[in-house]
């Protein structure tokens, strides 16, 4: 099978150091492109992530001496030599949302980490198990700027990757009201306990725009398309509280939940067992098995020992229990620069191709 030549814009960030790590052994993928800033632009890989490379297995050898480009400055040639490239740049939102426009108008689809398309109308923000029907609109996106391969798909907020995918099935009972408070790892900041010391035995309950991103995501995730654009739901209505926490990776949410027909708890995890996505059914090879696992454990999940489930791609699901003000409560864990982020992108960029959009 021919491999897809692809670009990582953003290589050197803690984002961008997942994906080159994700895609060293990727089936259908191959890193061609890395591009960074114009401070990292013109050294090798190596040199460019010397002392802060933060993952867990070494730099890829085949990528390790590639030279590092501008990501803006070499725009044109990165656009018309790679097939895809994926965004995990940090720039102003304005500047990240023309820098994205500019390489889909370039012919370039672009698979963006970054929040700044999220809730633009004819832009895809998807959870491939959730809402892939969502990618119709790129039909929208290219006829109106006159594109034949540009595009540009999102992924949404790390924060909600945990609570989406269990509310998501239990969406048939009229999900009315959805409160939750998020534990997140400080890798989501693009942070180390050595690059961010004040962390250490330390909670921060203060995440900017997280809180925002948190409640209004969900409703664009669970929207429809209509004329062109993404019709956000109109619920149900979500409250969020996101909080810092001293652990390297993995957010984890407590939820409680309210529905219009209250469902059974055996009922909920059922459907939860049962739950199999577009990428399941695909079998795209980033998709976990089993995409929701339930612990019938009482101390289950735990961020340490559970975010790696499945290629950190799986989410983790526990204490599900009536509660007294709401109908139901759980505590859920995803992996945050895996499943909500670089993880999550690949997975969305698998499906892109094998639905014919790439
Ligand atoms: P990061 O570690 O600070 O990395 C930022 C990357 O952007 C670096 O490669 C940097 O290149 C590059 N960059 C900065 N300015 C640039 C410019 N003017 N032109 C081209 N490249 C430029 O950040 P991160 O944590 O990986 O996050 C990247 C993006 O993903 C952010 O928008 C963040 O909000 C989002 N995000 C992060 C997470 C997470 O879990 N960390 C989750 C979801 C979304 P240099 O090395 O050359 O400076």
């Amino acid at each position: 099978m021919k491999k897809y030549k692809v670009g990582v814009l953003g290589a050197t960030g803690m984002v961008g150091q997942r994906f080159v790590s994700l895609l060293s052994d990727h089936p259908w993928f191959t890193v061609t492109v890395l591009a960074a800033s114009p401070r990292s632009a013109g050294m090798t890989y190596k040199e460019a992530v010397s002392g802060r490379w933060a993952m867990p297995t070494a730099i890829p050898e085949d990528i390790a001496n590639l030279v590092v480009l501008d990501a803006t400055a070499d725009m044109k040639s990165i656009a018309s030599s790679v097939d895809f490239a994926f965004s995990a740049v940090d720039m102003k939102k304005d500047e990240i949302r023309k820098f994205e426009e500019a390489y889909a108008e370039l012919e370039c689809p672009v698979i963006s980490n970054n929040s700044a398309h999220r809730l633009t109308p004819d832009v895809p923000m998807v959870i491939p198990e959730v809402n892939p029907e969502h990618l119709e609109i790129i039909t929208d996106f290219r006829k109106s700027r006159n594109l034949s391969r540009g595009l540009i798909a999102v992924k949404s907020n790390c924060s909600l990757q945990s609570y989406v995918p269990p509310l998501h099935p239990l969406r048939r009972f009229g999900l009315e009201k959805v409160l939750t408070c998020t534990y997140q790892a400080i890798s989501g900041a693009g942070k180390t306990f050595e690059t961010w010391p004040e962390m250490v035995d330390n909670v921060i309950p203060y995440i900017g725009g997280e809180e925002e991103k948190s409640e209004i995501e969900p409703l664009k995730i669970w929207g429809e398309i209509k004329d062109g654009a993404i019709i956000n739901s109109s619920g149900p209505a979500i409250t969020a509280q996101c909080i810092r926490v001293p652990v390297t990776d993995g957010h984890l949410a407590c939820v409680f939940a309210s529905f219009r027909e209250k469902p059974e708890i055996e009922e909920i995890k059922q459907l939860w067992l049962d739950f199999r996505g577009r990428p399941q059914e695909l079998s795209l090879p980033s998709a976990p098995k089993q995409f929701i696992h339930y612990f019938n454990e009482e101390n289950f999940p735990q961020t340490r020992l559970h975010r790696d489930l499945e290629g950190g791609m799986a989410i983790s699901v526990g204490r599900l229990r009536p509660d007294s003000q709401y109908d139901i409560k759980f505590v859920c864990l995803s992996h945050n620069t895996l499943r909500g982020a670089a993880g999550g992108g690949v997975l969305l960029a698998e499906l892109l191709c094998k639905e014919g959009y790439i």
